[in-house]
């Protein structure tokens, strides 16, 4: 990544609002996007913020300095304390971490769906709970003994990073409306993924994005995620592609046409799905598919393509389409020993 500033740009919604892309610096090798919405039509005019970036001081200080250059386009200062309201797309910390450095600064009410609450108010509780889910998945992914220390060290530090912060709303007790945005629950890439419409526009967090096919992980590790709710979640969502114009990710460049992209997802899943199986005519672990479905990676890569690829085989196994090949090692022993698939 280089260091150049990308600039806000402004979009205005077939209602009259106004939405200011502002850019993050969220993470060393990851960026993305908050959004400041102003109705200028409200009496007096309402501003909302839908995510809020890392929490990452470069993160923190570049959503200063939007919300800032923000005013200078409008024509008046604004700061923090004029927001009313923080709309989180999902309980992820490159989308949350940065409520800790708000919340002095506003009484703006914070939103978040239910599923994903915990997320933000238990932060540190839930590390823990998923670094454990996710070592017994790493030992049944029959990942080498270093590899899973490896794997879990990088999660816990980039866990750590991030802190609990108090929410004061949820989606869920609001109706799924709050102002003039509808919100829609699209569970799969995150439990309490929400996907937000302001007339002709969207707010879609991670849900979809324009570059790559939002991370999926199994739902092993977190309920109510997992690939199965991620494609159900996709079509529900495509009810909503017809009037809208432009949807904006939580990172990549705005998507122009939803359908399409919906479309150009679901197939990158469908494919992975058929190369699965076809890896798994000869007994495999998860970890065996992971290589030959992503080659050799590093660092946190290995940890997500290892994650991709679980959600796959879980997809599959739980629909009925793979068993498991070494049953009788598993049945003399209750402690957890890697699990090989095969196709039925
Ligand atoms: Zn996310
Ligand atoms: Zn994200």
């Amino acid at each position: 990544m280089t260091g150049e500033i990308e600039t806000i740009k402004e979009y205005r919604s077939s209602g009259g609002a106004r939405v200011f892309a502002i850019p993050l610096r969220l993470f060393p090798v990851l960026r993305g996007y908050a959004y400041l919405v102003v109705e200028e039509n409200e009496h007096p005019p309402t501003f909302t913020l839908i995510d809020s970036g890392s929490g990452m001081p470069e993160s923190n200080a570049d959503l200063l300095s939007g919300i800032q250059a923000v005013g200078e386009r409008l024509d008046r200062p604004i700061d923090f304390s004029q927001l009313h309201r923080i709309l989180i797309t999902h309980g992820h910390i490159d989308h949350f971490g940065g409520i800790a450095q708000l919340r002095h600064q506003t009484t703006a009410q914070v939103y978040i769906h239910e599923l994903d609450l915990r997320n933000l108010t238990n932060y540190e509780e839930r590390i823990v709970i998923v670094s454990k889910h996710l070592a017994e998945f790493l030992l049944e992914a029959g990942v080498s003994a270093p590899l899973q220390e490896r794997c879990l060290e990088l999660y816990r530090i980039t866990k750590s990073l991030g802190r609990s912060i108090a929410v004061e709303r949820t989606y869920e007790a609001e109706n799924y409306c709050v102002g003039r945005f509808e919100v829609l629950h699209v569970p799969g890439h995150c439990a309490g993924h929400v996907v937000l419409k302001l007339d002709n526009l969207l707010f879609c967090g991670d849900m979809v994005l324009g570059h790559v096919s939002p991370h999926q992980a199994p739902e092993r590790l977190t309920h109510y995620t997992g690939l199965g709710h991620y494609l159900e979640s996709l079509s529900k969502l495509e009810a909503w592609a017809k009037d809208t114009e432009v949807a904006f990710g939580g990172h990549g460049a705005p998507i122009l046409n939803l359908h399409q992209r919906i479309q150009e997802i679901r197939e990158v899943h469908q494919e992975r799905l058929k190369r699965v199986l076809a890896i798994l005519e000869q007994p495999h672990t998860v970890a065996e598919v992971s290589r030959t479905l992503f080659g050799e990676v590093n660092g946190y890569n290995v940890l997500l393509a290892l994650e991709e690829t679980g959600a796959h085989v879980e997809y599959l196994y739980q629909r009925g389409l793979l068993e498991i090949a070494n049953l009788e090692e598993l049945k003399n022993t209750y402690r957890v020993v890697p699990i090989r698939y095969r196709r039925v």
